[in-house]
């Protein structure tokens, strides 16, 4: 027996567990208390939940007083972090929201009831309990008959609610995508009543619903629906130019491959043929990662560079290998090539040639820098930076292979600037 098992040390309780011991200490406490939301749906669908969210009948104070480790989050809706056994579950007292001034957040909330509670969600399959004891669903809303017919309805009157929270336009499509769901005709007109009003939510908001969207399953399904009930013209400034040529857009984010569809790959896919400029400023309204703007814009400048393929020196395509982006390069024009007419051998041919360099020799160190010039007693200047580049492209062209050669010529390049 190793020591590690002489120490007796259980394996950490699941969140699953958690949550279920959390629920467990308010029911006996006396507290009605239930699983809510998202993971009662999934448990319904056969998916395992991200997380689990326990509602309670008690209060934010009473959660606060039977736990050891609690963490106030949103205090003034009722939400309490539990922390135990190395996992946070959110615990929320039932409540009803009071009015939205502002079509985002509601303005006051009061503690109620589970029937009420679930009157407050989105989607009718987001609008059910369950609870983990008595292992039983309530169902306030209807939304077993709905994952039953694969829908996504609103709860209570769709239009009301859509003007309550605007974010809930690009949240039906989320979720009518993941799990390949329609989505109800009187949500659906509400949808589009509410969609420009878009405008009104944060950035911030809209683009996580949007990552969730374009990296998960029927994404381009969605994509359409984004258009179809205008809540694309809404998401950032300038999206509406987007409707030019949106089928093909959507046509190549189709193709691009599900497994590795970043939220980067999948922007450039609808950015490509806009400039680069154009693609940047999308994902800073968008208020994307500078990681994700950064490649978004290069992927769709080195799209545009890749149209003629033909013209890729060695040198060329050496240096877009030393990019981390490459692959996602490679995904990307491989779809716009399909979409353009199946000629898919002008990718194959780019990455055949890329097959076939040692990678010792994608990004080899240069031959010279700025140090040996200056050695060799050059004053440093402008032209330095210009030479040495020069110097480096035919390194990587095989043309300059030795460092008394690449001296030379970077001379020559000072000399004649
Ligand atoms: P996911 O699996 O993507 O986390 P989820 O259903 O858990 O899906 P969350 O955004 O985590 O979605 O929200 C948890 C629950 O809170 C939802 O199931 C829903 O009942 C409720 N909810 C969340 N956002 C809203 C909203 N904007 N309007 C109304 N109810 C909401
Ligand atoms: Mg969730």
């Amino acid at each position: 027996m190793s020591h590690a098992d002489k120490t007796n040390r259980r394996p950490r309780p699941t969140a699953r567990a958690t949550a279920l011991d959390v629920t467990r200490r308010l029911q006996k406490a006396g507290f009605t208390t239930y699983w809510a939301g998202g993971c009662v749906r999934d448990m319904q669908l056969g998916r395992s939940p991200k997380d689990f969210d326990v509602a309670t009948a008690a209060t934010p104070d009473e959660v606060i007083s039977l736990f050891k480790r609690t963490r106030a989050v949103g205090a003034q809706f009722g939400v309490i972090l539990v922390r135990q056994a190395g996992h946070d579950i959110e615990v929320a007292t039932f409540r009803t929201d009071g009015a939205y001034a502002d079509g985002r957040r509601p303005t006051e909330v009061a503690f109620s009831t589970p029937e009420e509670d679930a009157q407050r969600r989105d989607f009718t399959i987001n609008g059910m309990f369950f609870d983990p004891i008595a292992e039983h669903v309530h169902d306030f809303v209807g939304g077993q008959a709905d994952l039953q017919a694969g829908l996504i309805r609103a709860i209570g009157t769709a239009d009301e609610r859509f003007e309550e929270d605007h974010l809930r336009v690009l949240r039906a499509i989320k979720f009518a995508a993941r799990f390949g769901f329609e989505i109800e005709a009187k949500t659906w007109d509400a949808m589009r009543a509410a969609a420009s009003k878009l405008p009104r939510i944060s950035p911030e908001r809209i683009r996580m619903e949007l990552e969730a969207m374009l990296t998960g399953p029927r994404c381009a399904r969605a994509a359409q629906w984004l258009a179809e009930c205008s809540a694309l013209d809404f998401l950032w400034d300038g999206a509406a130019a987007l409707r030019e040529e949106w089928s093909r857009r959507v046509n190549v984010l189709s193709l691009l491959p599900s497994e590795s569809r970043s939220f980067e790959l999948a922007l450039a896919a609808l950015l490509h043929r806009k400039d680069a400029a154009v693609a940047a400023d999308a994902c800073t309204a968008l208020r994307c990662s500078n990681f994700t703007t950064d490649r978004v814009a290069w992927l769709v400048r080195q799209q545009h560079a890749l149209d003629a393929p033909d013209a890729l020196t060695l040198a060329d395509l050496k240096l877009l290998m030393a990019q981390d982006g490459f692959e996602e390069l490679m995904q990307l024009t491989a779809a716009l090539h399909q979409v353009d007419g199946g000629d898919k051998r002008r990718v194959d041919e780019i990455r055949r040639r890329a097959a076939a360099i040692p990678s010792d020799e994608v990004a080899p160190p240069p031959l010279v820098t700025g140090d040996d010039l200056i050695k060799a007693g050059l004053r440093p200047g402008p032209a330095f930076k210009d030479a040495l580049f020069k110097v480096y492209y035919r390194q990587l062209q095989n043309e300059i292979t030795n460092k008394a050669a690449a001296l030379e010529a970077a001379r020559r390049y000072i000399e004649d600037s």
